[in-house]
């Protein structure tokens, strides 16, 4: 069972505080800033190969694609994108560290190397929030995220075969604990499940959250971030914005809200729904739009900006951000639309 009677972790009311004070603002997306840099097979691995087969590394799979890999290939190039993020007005800043579970990593033939991606993915964006507050003297705070996994336990991939998973609860809770536990390992002050179209994974990572943190005894904040992924306004697992709160608020999580997938424009009545029912902080970080054809993002920051600050004045969001296709100026220009507004009034009969 979860438990929720462990100590809080020490900035957990740091946090708490600030978002009382104001609205949050996340980073952008790490994914489409990486692929502007246009590196190669040789750029991912640092060294034209994952070491050698006594390596713990070792992996005889191409490495390009590989997003995460680079906290530990090409470290700086991540910190430098992160760095940006906070001093365009970022106060929490993600972990590079996505597709840092066994499940996702055995693409690239990395299950070994999870533990090793997530520590070194906090660290990273540590030291990039030390870096910024030398700066500018603000605090920032590191997400450690963790994404959805390539396998959904609620869904068959096959058509012929209803009833088959690629992935049962206990592989994902096992996978997900691994990642959490080198996430706050790393330094990491709150766990951000995100991008979720499948509720059943994100209540595996739920529980294997508050299993790391019986382990180290003490408790971080969750952020808990679902992706509407048709029109129709439901996750793939084919919840609604009000199912998919009940079905995670157990965790008592610091936020709830949505994700990618819509742009901010048709992200804004899911978000609304969910903060009619939400007795919890909320949080956004839509893509830049909608893609073209060609998979870019197109909305220019003051766009996507003009979209978030219409979340903010109607007092639906504590936390804003970017994902897909989002880059420090729409951050900076986000950062600046919400200012003048108060972050939403949680219902009084949260205690979270
Ligand atoms: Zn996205």
């Amino acid at each position: 069972m979860i438990s929720l009677s462990l100590p809080r972790s020490p900035s957990y009311d740091a946090i708490a505080k600030a978002a009382e004070e104001r609205i949050l603002i996340l980073d952008g997306a790490m994914g489409t800033m990486i692929q502007t840099l246009n590196m190669t097979e040789e750029d991912f691995t640092a060294s034209g190969h994952i070491h050698g087969p006594s390596c713990r590394h070792h992996s005889d799979h191409p490495q390009k694609g590989n997003n995460d890999l680079l906290v530990l290939t090409q470290p700086q190039a991540v910190e430098d994108i992160q760095l940006q993020f906070a001093l365009a007005g970022a106060d929490i800043l993600e972990t590079n560290t996505f597709s840092s579970t066994t499940i996702a990593q055995a693409d690239y033939g990395l299950e070994n190397a999870v533990h090793d991606l997530n520590v070194a993915g906090a660290q990273v964006a540590r030291r990039a929030a030390d870096r910024a507050t030398a700066q500018d003297g603000k605090p920032r705070w590191v997400a450690g995220a963790v994404g959805p996994t390539n396998r959904t336990a609620s869904i068959s991939p096959d058509v012929n075969d209803p009833g088959y998973r690629a992935v049962t609860f206990d592989d994902l809770r096992s996978a997900y604990g691994q990642q959490i536990d080198g996430l706050i390992a790393g330094g990491s002050d709150l766990i951000l499940i995100e991008t979720i179209f499948d509720t059943l994974n994100a209540k595996a990572a739920i529980f294997a959250a508050f299993e790391s943190f019986a382990k180290v005894g003490r408790q971080l904040p969750i952020m808990i971030s679902g992706t509407i992924t048709d029109a129709s306004g439901r996750t793939l697992s084919g919840q609604t914005p009000t199912a998919f709160w009940h079905s995670v608020r157990h965790a008592r999580p610091f936020t709830v809200g949505l994700n990618c997938a819509l742009g901010a424009d048709a992200m804004r009545p899911h978000l609304a729904e969910l903060a009619g029912v939400a007795d919890t902080r909320i949080c956004a970080y839509p893509n830049a739009g909608l893609p073209n054809a060609f998979g870019q993002y197109d909305e220019t920051p003051e766009q996507t900006a003009k979209l978030v600050e219409v979340f903010a004045r109607e007092g639906l969001i504590n936390v804003a951000g970017g994902c897909c296709g989002t880059t420090p100026d729409h951050i900076r220009a986000i950062a600046e639309h919400v200012a003048p507004y108060a972050p939403r009034q949680i219902k009084e009969t949260a205690d979270v």
